[in-house]
């Protein structure tokens, strides 16, 4: 690991000053929460911000409270405290299983819930040391002009490897995003892009200040496919949700540059998504594990989280 480059750093109080700090930044700054993503990308050399506005002393942004008819958590609150929630628990199995399945207790603890929603997609050939990477040409996401992994690729293909997403998508949570104009709403589908280069669809001058679950008892399960169990990010990562009509979302994640959602509304519905998931699973050689193994993962565990929780 190298050592950090010189940034100007920011630690504000408020949100607002959050927000001024972005605007004034001028698209040079990244938000620190935990900084478990970013720290070890920027000893990496795979980010290199000229600013660090840090928001771990802004204050109201750790809560998990109902709002109307959502649950609401803030960007701040820690995985941890989601995973020890007893209204998470009670009312969203999957996220519950999600948080204590995410890296390791330690992590857990240091680590938010936005920053885990807001981390940065992975691949074999790119989470490595400076050293290593310069043995290649620069890749797609490190400003290049070809794909280190797939001769030919046009857009990158490396992997969204987050806990909580899959669990989030399948509850069909959105998140409130905050600028200096105000604020918005926006389902949290709709923050990926598809494209590991750049695989979120905010600004430079969003902060994701909380995150919003519609307040109904679900059943569910998240299933998380690792090398070890002790601490690792998903090979692959399952989340099912169903609510008491039998309507629900089956999500995969780290099976591409974004989360992957199938929506059911009868039995008939869910039993064909290990099907069409498989069919949809296109894996690259960017990951532990062979493609075609990990295409196969897909069905069985998707087979296996139905049969748990539905059929
Ligand atoms: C050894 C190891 C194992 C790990 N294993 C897993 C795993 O199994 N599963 C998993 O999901 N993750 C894993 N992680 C990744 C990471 O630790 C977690 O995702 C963690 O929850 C990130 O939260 P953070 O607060 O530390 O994020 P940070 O590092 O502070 O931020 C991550 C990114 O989000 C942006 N960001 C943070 N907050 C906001 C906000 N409010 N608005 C806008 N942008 C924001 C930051 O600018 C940054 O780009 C692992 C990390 C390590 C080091």
């Amino acid at each position: 690991m190298n050592l950090l480059p010189d940034f100007e750093y920011r630690r504000p109080k408020s949100l607002s000053g959050v927000l001024s700090a972005l605007e004034e930044s001028q698209g040079k700054a990244v938000l620190l929460a935990g900084g478990t993503d970013l720290i070890p990308r920027m000893k990496l050399g795979l980010e290199q911000p000229g600013w660090i506005i840090d928001i771990k002393d802004v204050e109201n942004l750790r809560f998990i409270t109902i709002e109307g008819e959502n649950l609401t958590i803030g960007t701040l609150t820690s995985v941890h405290t989601v995973a020890k929630n007893t209204l998470i628990k009670t009312y969203f199995p999957t996220l519950h299983e999600a948080a204590v399945a995410t890296a390791s207790e330690i992590i857990q603890i240091r680590g938010t819930i936005g920053g885990n929603l807001l981390q940065e997609t992975r691949c074999n050939r790119y989470n490595k040391s400076e050293t290593w990477r310069h043995a290649f040409p620069p890749c797609l996401k490190t400003g290049g002009k070809a794909c280190n992994v797939i001769k030919g690729a046009r857009t990158c293909r490396s992997v969204y490897c987050g806990d909580l997403a899959p669990a989030l998508l399948s509850l069909d949570a959105s998140v409130v995003v905050a600028t200096t104009q105000g604020e918005r709403e926006i389902p949290l589908n709709e923050i990926f892009t598809g494209n590991g280069t750049s695989p979120f669809s905010l600004n430079k001058t969003d902060l994701v200040k909380m995150l919003k679950i519609p307040l109904r008892k679900t059943r569910g399960r998240y299933k998380k496919f690792r090398l070890r169990e002790t601490i690792d990010y998903p090979i692959l990562g399952i989340a099912l949700s169903v609510d008491d009509a039998g309507r629900g979302y089956l999500v995969l994640g780290a099976c591409g540059p974004r989360p992957l959602k199938y929506g059911f509304s009868t039995p008939e519905e869910a039993a064909d998504i290990p099907r069409k998931a498989f069919e949809d699973m296109k894996p690259i050689d960017n990951m532990p594990l062979p493609p075609r193994y990990r295409k196969h993962l897909v069905r069985v565990f998707a087979e296996r989280v139905l049969g748990e929780i539905i059929f």
